[in-house]
């Protein structure tokens, strides 16, 4: 609990730039809400299995909840820790566990008030204790059953339109489901304790344009009973109850931001040309629909990225045909003749969709897994429906299907088998679709895929160059984990001769390729990226006006000497610096 107009700073991952003030809320706080019902005989065993998966779940919880804060240097990081621990020993200690179950058999009630029950009677018993020390532990054991009677309770999908409006939404972790639900009008800001800077949830965030800082050890625990909390999305700071002086250094930096963008606007109809007049395909990534009025807003040439995930998340059951039709076809029609880049579903990893949960089998390695076309292949019925739902759109305006996580030639293959029957099937039945078909391209977002380019340029008609994937999986790095956000680093010379192979891979097939990882969005790397050959970056639509800024001040010659000096350097630390004095000259 912090003290009432105390100001405590805490630093994680700036995720998604832009500055928030307003009121807290913390997403995890609030009075529970604890059904009580009896259980059949017939049901016992399931309703121990239910309260088994909660015990697990909050034990993973509160691992994690450690592990980052012991990353958290200082007294602070060990104290929250111990903290965590305590929880974590009355969550596991056999005498909550067993009393609980023999609850659940004896009186026949189901788990939560089980939990309810069997938390009153110990906390009771240790505050009764005269050691003040273990008086005082009958607190760690109300929050550990908090937690339990959460995770037994968890609605499948948060609500946040009834928050204040402009509120700060604090919590232990969001998942991109969860973000998709936010509406910008709505919300403010968001922070929490656990996830890493390219993981789906910062990647909705900045699509968004929330601002939002990820990665903040002891949030949670430290923000409660505070009022006002200040987001800082760039910076990564968030700050609890800030002082009157530190609250108008913060609103002054949000009226700077604000005329920044004011002088962005003006960049929208300038076209993205170099100095040397070589032109840039500059694309938007979508996420929701409301995002193409964005889109256009900021003058993309088209969508390079539509991630067609959205569809899935926050429901019982995955949407039929019609429905995925009815979406896209909003979509492109929006996008008024420009060309939209459809995706194939790409869940599996960290993006689980609630609506696929019973067929998304949890897999021990999910980045690894049956993930993205993998999952598709194995449910021919889900891709079919996208595919009869993406060539009747088609019929709309210029689109082109987007395959992910392509690893063989004979994925490409399969799916294309897919795409002639589905056609057949329609045109068949007479229902208007793409013609031409569509052109099929790739992914490449898999080393494999990346040094095997040559062969599945044979295949696809072109490539999108993901560099989140790419970057996680060549240097094996989860993408979405706080703990090794630090030492993902696109700059990696591996990764970066993955993308040159690549491109010049596409540019001997004579195929278009673009870039579509978060590296395209950040005017860091736009010189480097043009450098290797690259005509066609898509992005968060939020950051084309920044990367056109950049481009108008490139010259192509100069930018192609500087990627061919970083090209010959094997130390990352090396390769920043090139990168790093050129956008200070250039
Ligand atoms: C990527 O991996 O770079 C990419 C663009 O796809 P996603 O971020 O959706 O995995
Ligand atoms: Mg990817």
């Amino acid at each position: 609990m912090v003290e009432r107009d105390r100001e405590i700073v805490f630093d994680g991952l700036g995720v998604s730039p832009g500055i928030a003030i307003g009121p807290a809320h913390l997403s995890e706080a609030g009075a529970l809400t604890i059904p009580e019902y009896t259980v059949r005989k017939s049901e016992i065993d399931a309703e121990k299995a239910r309260f088994k998966l909660a015990v697990d779940r909050s034990g993973r919880q509160l691992r994690r909840l450690r592990d980052r804060a012991r990353t958290t240097h200082g007294a602070s990081g060990e104290d929250l820790g111990n903290l965590l621990d305590a929880y974590l020993q009355m969550l596991t200690g056999s005498r909550l566990v067993r009393g609980v179950e023999r609850r659940i058999v004896e009186a026949r009630v189901n788990a939560e008030a089980a939990v309810q029950s069997e938390i009153s009677e110990i906390a009771h018993s240790f505050a009764e204790l005269p050691d003040p020390y273990m008086a005082a532990r009958a607190d760690d054991v109300r929050e550990a059953g908090a937690r339990l009677i959460r995770n037994l309770t968890k609605a499948p999908f948060q609500a946040f339109s009834t928050l204040p409006h402009g509120c700060i939404i604090l919590a232990e972790e969001f998942s991109p489901a969860d973000a998709a639900l936010m509406d910008p009008r709505h919300v403010g800001g968001f922070a929490t304790v656990l996830g890493g800077p390219e993981g789906h949830t910062a990647i909705m965030a900045r699509s968004l344009g929330i601002p939002a800082v990820l990665g903040a050890s002891g949030l949670t625990l430290g923000a409660r009973g505070a009022d006002t909390v200040i987001v800082d999305g760039g910076g990564g700071t968030v700050i609890v109850n800030p002082t009157a002086d530190t609250l108008r250094e913060f609103v002054e930096r949000r009226e700077a931001l604000r005329r920044e963008k004011r002088r962005f606007a003006r960049l929208r109809d300038l076209p993205a040309i170099t100095r040397d007049e070589t032109e840039i395909q500059l694309s938007a990534n979508v996420e929701l629909p409301l995002e193409t009025a964005l889109a256009m807003r900021h003058g993309a040439a088209g969508i390079g990225l539509l991630r067609s995930e959205f569809m899935f998340m926050n429901r019982e059951t995955p949407p039929d045909e019609e429905e995925q039709y009815q979406k896209l076809y909003e979509m492109v029609v929006a996008m008024e003749g420009r060309p939209v880049t459809i995706r194939t579903l790409d869940v599996g990893g960290e993006k689980l969709a609630y609506s696929l949960g019973e067929q998304l089998s949890e897999a021990v390695n999910p980045a690894l897994g049956l993930r993205a076309i993998r999952f598709s292949l194995k449910h021919p019925k889900l891709l079919e429906d996208q595919i009869a739902a993406i060539l009747r759109v088609g019929a709309a305006g210029p689109v082109r299907i987007l395959l992910p996580m392509i690893a063989t030639t004979s994925e490409v293959r399969r799916v294309r088998e897919v795409i002639d029957t589905v056609a057949r099937r329609l045109k068949r039945r007479r229902v208007p679709i793409a013609d031409p078909l569509p052109p099929v391209g790739i992914m490449i977002e898999v080393p494999g895929a990346a040094l095997a380019a040559d062969a599945l340029a044979r295949v696809a008609d072109f490539f999108a160059i993901g560099t989140n994937d790419l970057t996680m999986y060549t240097l094996a790095i989860d993408r979405a984990d706080e703990q090794v956000a630090h030492l993902y680093n696109p700059l990696h010379p591996a990764v970066l001769r993955l993308i040159q192979f690549t491109a010049e891979a596409a540019l001997r097939a004579r195929i278009p390729f673009s870039v579509c990882g978060e590296i395209a969005g950040d005017p860091r790397y736009t010189a480097l990226l043009l450098g290797l050959g690259v005509r066609d970056l898509s992005m968060a639509a939020s950051s084309l006006p920044r990367v056109k800024q950049r481009i108008r001040k490139l010259e192509i010659n100069a930018a192609t000497v500087r990627a061919q000096a970083i090209m010959e350097q094997g130390d990352i630390g090396r390769i920043a610096t090139l990168l790093d004095d050129f956008n200070a000259l250039a």
